[in-house]
């Protein structure tokens, strides 16, 4: 929802979808295929698809796996399902790699939000959860696929990372299918297979202060997108915007960016680090995908200006090769 596709509501038969709600956000799958049925069947299966993922990662299901491990793992090791491993191990390399901007543990504080209920904790609060948030206080035993915390009260939400992992998911899914078109989006997070049959899709990065309206519109095949912004779940008091990105050496809210969109081959990627960018500030973040190859961003600032990573920049005239 943080980004506009601009697909125009298939007009053909062929273009088939819906749009569902689920993981606190909107899921919509696309798809082009000659059978209807067949094609209904397959969107229905990469809903199933979110949902039992969904149903593992989420910290508001008291039955998922992961909210078992936050019960738990701070007194004993916690099995952890291989996906679920798998992700959690995927989150903290990118904790290193982003010199923990990107840290699941942010939800100790990140717990203490409510957004549609403008609940956020005091500074005695945050001071005190803060302290528990440091990705290095995960501890996973490969062996045995386990997740233990090394403190009382550390807790880890994949909130940052869940959705980039459930379009691959689905997307994988459509492959499997042999489908060539399509697309999954579920919220900020999109993963487009192949393209829009002759025509890239054109993917809209919405105006952080505008009213729906968009920034930049860039044309895109296979490949993944995603956006992070502040407008998506917040509230303003008192000029301040409270919102669902956390700096995890504050744990307030990060500022000075309000939106980071990154795009490239992996939505697990581009998830975890347009949240990394929003958290890490145009300078820093424009720093961490100049040194990914296969990763570009666009970030808009807190005065509106809009900046791109290097990939994606007009050179100058006299940085042309003569
Ligand atoms: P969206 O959920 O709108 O797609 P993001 O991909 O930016 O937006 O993810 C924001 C979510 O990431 C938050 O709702 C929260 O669950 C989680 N999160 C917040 N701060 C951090 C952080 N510093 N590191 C990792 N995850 C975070
Ligand atoms: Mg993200």
């Amino acid at each position: 929802m943080v980004l506009i596709l601009l697909i125009s509501t298939p007009v053909s038969a062929e273009w088939i979808g819906d749009a569902r709600p689920l993981m606190g956000t909107e899921i919509r799958v696309y798809l082009w295929h000659d059978d209807e049925l067949e094609g209904q069947r397959i969107v229905d299966a990469v809903f199933d698809e979110a949902s039992r993922i969904d149903e593992m990662m989420s910290t508001y299901k008291e039955g998922s796996r992961i909210s078992d491990i936050n019960r738990r793992a701070a007194d004993e090791a916690v099995f952890a399902d291989f996906e679920l491993f798998h992700l959690i191990q995927q989150a903290l390399d990118i904790s290193v790699l982003t010199r923990g901007a990107f840290d699941i543990t942010y939800d100790s504080v990140g717990q203490h939000y409510n957004f549609r209920e403008r609940r956020r904790p005091d500074d005695e609060t945050i001071e005190r959860e803060r302290q528990r948030i440091d990705y290095r206080l995960v501890e996973l035993d490969n062996m045995n696929s386990t997740v233990r915390f090394q403190k009382q009260g550390v807790r880890i939400n994949l909130g940052g990372i869940a959705k980039g992992y459930v379009v691959e998911r689905g997307v994988d899914i459509l492959r499997k299918e042999g489908v060539e078109n399509g697309v999954v989006t579920a919220g900020g997070d999109s993963r487009l297979l192949g393209d829009r049959r002759g025509r890239p899709f054109m993917i809209g990065i919405r105006d952080p202060r505008g009213d729906g309206e968009v920034a930049i519109s860039l044309p895109l095949e296979d490949e993944a997108i995603s956006t992070s912004g502040d407008y998506e779940r917040f509230f303003d008091e008192d000029g301040i915007r409270y919102h669902h990105i956390i700096q995890p050496s504050t744990g307030a809210p990060a500022a000075g960016v309000h939106s980071a969109t990154v795009f490239g081959p992996h939505a697990v990627m581009t998830d975890a680090l347009s949240t990394s960018v929003f958290v890490m500030g145009v300078d820093l973040g424009l720093k961490l995908i100049a040194g990914l190859p296969d990763y570009e961003s666009v970030v808009i600032d807190a005065d509106g200006q809009i900046y791109y990573s290097d990939g994606l920049r007009q050179p100058e005239a006299n940085e042309l090769e003569p």
